[in-house]
C-alpha cells in the first residue's frame, strides 16, 4: 500500500495520463510521466517527466528507480517495455493483462475461453485467408488489424466483393475478420479491481459513436437491470481471470432478440477509458482516482452515481472552440486537454452534465 507522497509512474502522456495525474495529486500521490512526445498534455500537470523512447532501457531503468509503481494510459506499450519495467517495479495492470488486450485475436480467444460471447471471427493472414474468412462469416463483416487499431483506424467494413478486393491495404499487417453484430446498443462496463481482489463497477453506460469515434456516453444505460448485472459479471470474470489490478473497461454490444437482450463482448481496454469520463463529475470517485487507488494498493472508492443521469460528450476537433459557450452553461462541466494543435477527429476535451432528476 503506497502512502501519500509516493510516486506513480505513467507510460504515455495523453489526456488519460493528464487526468490520472490530476486525480492522483488530489490524494497526495505524485505522477512521473514517461512519453516520447515532448508536448504531450500530461507533461503540463505532472511532478516529474521523462521524454524518451519506450525502447530506451537506460531511461526506463531510471524511471523505474524513481517511481513506486508503474501504470499505463494506452494498451500499445511494447511488451518488452512492460517486461523490462516489471523486473524493476510492479507494473499494474500486469504485463499479461496488457498482452491479452494488445492483439484482437488473443483477446477474443481469451474472452471465449471464459464462456463469454464475442463476434464470430477468423484469423486472416493473407488474401487467400480473407477470401476463406469472408466465405465462412458472410458479408457484411469487418476486417480489423490485430494490433494498433483505435477510433476506427485499422479497420474496414466489407459489404461486397469489391470491398473485399479493396481491403488489401490493411493486409500488410495480420488481421482478423469479424462477423457483423446487429447490435441495438453499445455499452461499456468501467470497473476496478483492487490489489486485494476487491471489485467495484460503475453503472453500465451507453455509448454512441460518430465516424467511429465515441461521441456521447450516457449513464446509466437504458437496458434491462438483469442485462446490466450480467455485463458487470462478465467484466468481473475477465478481471479475475487476468489477475487484473486497476480500472478496466469492457465494451459490449447489446443484441435484442425475441427472448430479451444478449451481450457480445467487443473489446477490453486495460486502462481508464473515454466511456468512463462521466465519472469525473458524475460519481463519488472518478475512474481516474479509482485507478490511482487500485494501482497504489489503496482501498477502492465508492462508484455511486450523482443525479438521475449523467452525460459525457466528447469535444472532437473544432467542437472544443465552443469552450466559452459551455463555460456559460448552467450545470455543464468543461474539461480541456491542453492539446497544442486542433485536428479533425482529435479528442480535444469533453463536457459532462449531471442531470439531477
Ligand atoms: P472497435 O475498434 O473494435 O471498438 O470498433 C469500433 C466500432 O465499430 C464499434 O464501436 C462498433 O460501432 C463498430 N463495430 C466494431 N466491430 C463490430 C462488429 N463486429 N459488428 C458491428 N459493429 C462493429
Amino acid at each position: 500500500m503506497l502512502k501519500p507522497g509516493s510516486t506513480i509512474g505513467i507510460l504515455g502522456g495523453g489526456q488519460l495520463a493528464r487526468m490520472l495525474a490530476c486525480a492522483g495529486a488530489r490524494l497526495g500521490l505524485r505522477s512521473h510521466v514517461f512519453s516520447p512526445v515532448a508536448d504531450d498534455p500530461a507533461f503540463e500537470v505532472c511532478a516529474a517527466r521523462t521524454i524518451a523512447d519506450y525502447a530506451d532501457e537506460a531511461a526506463l531503468a531510471a524511471f523505474a528507480a524513481a517511481v513506486d509503481v508503474v501504470t499505463y494510459e494506452f494498451e500499445n506499450v511494447p511488451s518488452a517495455t512492460a517486461a523490462f519495467l516489471d523486473a524493476h517495479a510492479p507494473v499494474r495492470p500486469n504485463p499479461r493483462a496488457l498482452a491479452l488486450t494488445q492483439d484482437r485475436l488473443v483477446e477474443k480467444e481469451f474472452v471465449r475461453s471464459l464462456g463469454v460471447e464475442t463476434a464470430p471471427f477468423a484469423d486472416v493472414a493473407d488474401e487467400a485467408g480473407l477470401a476463406r474468412a469472408a466465405a465462412a462469416l458472410g458479408l457484411p463483416s469487418i476486417l480489423k488489424t490485430r494490433r494498433f487499431g483505435y477510433d476506427g483506424k485499422g479497420q474496414k467494413t466489407l459489404r461486397d466483393a469489391a470491398d473485399v478486393a479493396g481491403a488489401r491495404a490493411l493486409l500488410g499487417a495480420p488481421c482478423i475478420l469479424e462477423g457483423f453484430v446487429p447490435f441495438a446498443k453499445e455499452v461499456s462496463v468501467v470497473a476496478a479491481r483492487g490489489a486485494d481482489g476487491e471489485f467495484r463497477a460503475y453503472d453500465l453506460c451507453e455509448n454512441v459513436h460518430e465516424n467511429h469515434i465515441l461521441a456521447l456516453t450516457v449513464a446509466p444505460a437504458r437496458i434491462a437491470l438483469g442485462t446490466a448485472e450480467q455485463a458487470v459479471a462478465i467484466a468481473r470474470r475477465i478481471a479475475e481471470a487476468a489477475d487484473y489490478v486497476g480500472v478496466i473497461a469492457v465494451e459490449m454490444f447489446v443484441v435484442e432478440e425475441a427472448g430479451g437482450e444478449r451481450l457480445v463482448v467487443n473489446e477490453i481496454a486495460p486502462r481508464v477509458h473515454n466511456s468512463g469520463h462521466w465519472t469525473l463529475d458524475g460519481a463519488v470517485t472518478s475512474q481516474f482516482e479509482q485507478h490511482a487507488r487500485a494501482v497504489a494498493g489503496l482501498p477502492l472508492g465508492s462508484t455511486r452515481r450523482h443525479g438521475a443521469r449523467v452525460e459525457m460528450r466528447n469535444l472532437i476537433g473544432d467542437e472544443a472552440d465552443r469552450w466559452r459557450e459551455i463555460l456559460g452553461e448552467e450545470g455543464a462541466c468543461l474539461h480541456l486537454y491542453g492539446k497544442k494543435e486542433t485536428r479533425p477527429g482529435r479528442k480535444m476535451g469533453h463536457v459532462t452534465r449531471v442531470i439531477p432528476s
